[in-house]
């Protein structure tokens, strides 16, 4: 009795261990689907461009009149611009190299405002609307509304231009082939 007792105790442990193991397993994995890893990303993710054309009309019911200048990045131009103010006199945009920015997986695009003049600028205090708010954190905060993460919240390297969506993917894991979900209605 005592023998069988401490026979059914092993088995619940073990069982609590596999439980475990797998536990863990699920938290520190993304529940996408995983593909080849040199499968290059052609457009936008459909979310991210369905929610730029939203922004750009709820900017344009305000007024303002939002301009994307980038989105989806190859990786030969990901290290063209990896290369500015490193082998040049030019400032330096960015610390991605290539595969290291969400723009490289579709996830990204960057943004400027079309002035009442009819020029793109990239005044972050410019009020073209005239209502006391720099047009350029009213996109923001929409795009924020939208599901974006901006640039201009980054503690390391504020990029007021700059939004992405990381379906809570990492740039590691988008290095290691995983992709967010496509098509989810
Ligand atoms: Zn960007």
């Amino acid at each position: 009795m005592k023998a069988l007792k401490h026979f059914t105790l092993s088995w619940i442990a073990i069982i609590l261990f596999i439980g475990l193991l797998f536990w863990l397993y699920e938290q520190t994995t993304p529940s996408y689907e995983r593909v080849d890893g040199e499968e290059t990303v052609s457009e936008l993710h459909p979310d991210v461009q369905e929610a730029v054309d939203t922004l750009i009309d709820r900017a344009d019911d305000i007024d303002i009149e939002v301009v994307i200048t980038d989105g989806l990045r190859t990786e030969e131009e990901q290290e063209t611009l990896y290369a500015r103010g490193r082998e040049n006199e030019e400032d330096i945009v960015t610390h991605a190299r290539a595969g290291e920015s969400y723009h490289n997986y579709g996830l990204a695009v960057d943004y400027a405002i079309r002035n009442h003049d009819g020029e793109v600028i990239w005044d972050i205090h410019y009020d073209g609307n005239n209502n006391g708010e720099s047009d350029w954190f009213e996109v923001a905060d929409i795009a924020k509304e939208l599901g974006f993460e901006w640039g201009g919240d980054f503690n390391s390297f504020t990029d007021y231009p700059h939004l992405q969506m990381t379906f809570g993917l990492s740039i590691s894991e988008l290095q290691q082939g995983y992709r967010p979900p496509v098509g989810e209605e």
